[in-house]
């Protein structure tokens, strides 16, 4: 089982205080990607900044996404559905004592797609503690990105070259999807 997950996708990262011009390039190809995953089951599951005043990286990065502030919210152009699942993160990665991993050993998930900010360090966090937990990664490239482009370029490259990540596409993955819910109706 594979789920997409959604990395700081929120107000303060695409409009606010961290503003990534770069990040309205993969807005639409991360819309398309989730509504593919729900028509498949493929969980859905949006991890985002919720941090406190006292939290290591306030001092580096300034306030953003500080918890319950409208910039932490999710972006409305990829406002969360009933059956997916939310959760707050206070550092880099997805995995640090968010609950992540029991969610994903729970819905039975092997392989992980990474999507959202920023290429170069929450997707990279994010990879290192699902690489040390054993599961597959896939990042397609169109629905991450960095501050700039060789943050970007060398972000995806570390992925793939650290953590064997599968570098491939949205239009990719929605293919796959797609080849195995044939398959599955042709059977029966
Ligand atoms: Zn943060």
């Amino acid at each position: 089982m594979e789920a997409v997950l959604v990395i700081d996708m929120l107000k303060d990262f695409v409009y606010g205080s961290l503003k990534c011009e770069r990040a309205h390039r993969i807005i639409p190809n991360i819309k398309k990607l989730l509504e593919e995953a729900r028509k498949h089951n493929i969980p859905v599951i949006y991890i985002g900044d919720a941090h406190l005043p006292t939290d290591p990286e306030i001092s580096l990065w300034g306030p953003h996404a500080m918890k319950g502030t409208e910039g932490a919210k999710i972006i409305d152009e990829l406002a969360p559905t009933e059956k997916d699942y939310i959760l707050e993160k206070r550092t880099y990665s997805g995995f640090h004592e968010t609950g992540l991993d029991l969610l994903l050993r729970s819905l039975n998930v092997k392989t992980v797609i990474i999507t959202g900010l920023h290429t170069n360090i929450c997707d990279r966090h994010t990879a290192a503690d699902a690489y040390f937990r054993g599961y597959k990664i896939k990042v397609p490239e169109d629905c991450v990105d960095s501050f700039t482009e060789q943050d970007h370029i060398e972000g995806l490259e570390y992925l793939k070259r650290i953590y064997g990540a599968e570098i491939t596409t949205s239009n990719k993955i929605i293919e796959s999807w797609k080849k195995a819910h044939q398959l599955i109706t042709t059977k029966s």
